[in-house]
């Protein structure tokens, strides 16, 4: 049953313990503390998997368990279509949507990324698997914007005829209020949701975000014009990791990222920034990801041989700097390089390692490359080679 003051019951959803002042102002700071840190992160490229666990951790426990689902921007999206015919209650519920939306519009789809429980749930249950084959079959997800505007027409047809209070099993986001009314039949409905929306995210990347939230349809709208967004910098060597890595096909050149999520998967998988996330197991994790993309058997072959050295080295030390001691043999004719070694440290070289670099003498470098360059055109495929100076021109012209 539900509260016989409506109103009363609707601003206990907002806020369920509104009488702890404090504790919602200390969670809200945190909470814009997390997608400002978020997008910090992100654009230095300093995100890694534990620090991201952690973000999503933290907008879970304060926005989910301890404020129950907040920010809930569905529940306000339902609200407008409930409250449509009363434009003096309107006007508060279009704030706040538009400051979401506002946002959205600045940063891309942070907000949906890092700050909303639910999205954060659905993120850390992604995490979980490699690669289900669904998330990229493309002809597929090519009409999942009729399935979402569709769900659109759907919350806003049923919350303006029935009206808000009918529809608030809808939410899973209401879901979290089971740990603050426990008894309440329309929040346990919206928790058998929100279980089913977790349990279907470790198959299909984000299901509600993608087919059924509503702002997240509005939000890819205004996603896609966002100025900051994650884009290929001019060292890309086009390997297409990305393209394969991204959950929502956003990975391509051309994209709009109206629903980029921030996931960090494409820029935590480029080929050419292989150092990013130097934990073992996370190295592992990346290699049997890209094992499970559909490359052709020579670099199945390749990707079988890293999991298995990185698998050993799990129980060795192994030290970041490892790639640089090759490259330093190498320069002194001591020791050949892999070929992956030298493209990557080549490509990426000064930024890489921006402080190491000084410690070479950079005529000797380009000496050498000079003269070793038949091995060069041997080692490296001709997309690269181009490459080869890349950094030193600055330097030594
Ligand atoms: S799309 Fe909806 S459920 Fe998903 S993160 Fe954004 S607001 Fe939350
Ligand atoms: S992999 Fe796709 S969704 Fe994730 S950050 Fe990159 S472009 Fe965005």
């Amino acid at each position: 049953m539900i509260n016989q003051n409506f109103d009363e019951w609707i601003r206990s959803l907002y806020f369920p313990h509104n009488n702890i002042f404090i504790l919602i102002i200390l969670s809200f700071v945190i909470l814009i503390s997390v997608g400002l840190f978020a997008v910090i992160l992100i654009h230095n490229q300093k995100l890694n998997n534990k620090l991201k666990v952690v973000l999503l951790s933290i907008s879970f426990i304060f926005g989910g368990i301890i404020l129950g689902g907040v920010p809930n921007v569905v529940l306000v999206i339902q609200h407008i279509f409930a409250d449509i015919l009363f434009p003096n209650r309107l006007v508060s519920l279009l704030i706040r949507i538009s400051i979401f939306l506002g946002l959205t519009l600045v940063f891309g789809r942070i907000f949906c990324g890092y700050v909303c429980p639910l999205g954060a749930m659905q993120e850390m249950a992604s995490m979980i698997r490699f690669k289900p084959k669904f998330d990229y079959d493309r002809k597929f997800w090519k009409k999942k914007n009729y399935l979402r505007w569709g769900f659109f027409i759907f919350y806003a047809i049923a919350s303006m005829i029935w009206g808000l209070e009918a529809t608030l099993f809808m939410n899973p986001i209401n879901g979290f209020l089971i740990y603050w009314t426990p008894l309440n039949v329309v929040i346990f409905i919206a928790f058998i949701i929100f279980l089913l929306t977790m349990l279907i995210s470790i198959f299909i990347y984000r299901p509600y975000c993608r087919f059924s939230c509503p702002f997240g349809a509005l939000a890819f709208l205004f996603g896609k014009v966002s100025p900051l967004k994650i884009r290929r910098t001019p060292n890309c060597i086009e390997c297409g990791i990305c393209e394969k890595i991204c959950p929502t096909l956003e990975g391509f050149d051309i994209s709009e990222k109206g629903e980029c999520y921030y996931c960090y998967r494409c820029i935590d998988f480029c080929t050419n920034e292989m150092f990013i996330d130097t934990g073992k197991i996370a190295q592992i994790n990346r290699l049997l990801t890209t094992y499970s993309l559909d490359f052709d058997s020579i670099s199945k072959d390749k990707y079988f041989d890293q999991i298995i050295k990185s698998i050993i080295r799990l129980l060795i030390p192994y030290k970041r700097s490892r790639a640089l001691e090759q490259f330093n043999d190498a320069l002194n004719n001591k020791k050949d390089m892999s070929q992956e070694a030298i493209q990557n440290i080549v490509i990426r070289l000064r930024t890489i390692f921006p402080k190491e670099i000084e410690q070479f003498n950079l005529s000797n470098y380009k000496n050498w490359i000079i003269e070793n360059e038949s091995r060069w055109k041997e080692k490296i495929e001709p997309i690269h080679l181009d490459k080869l100076f890349y950094g030193l021109k600055k330097e030594t012209q």
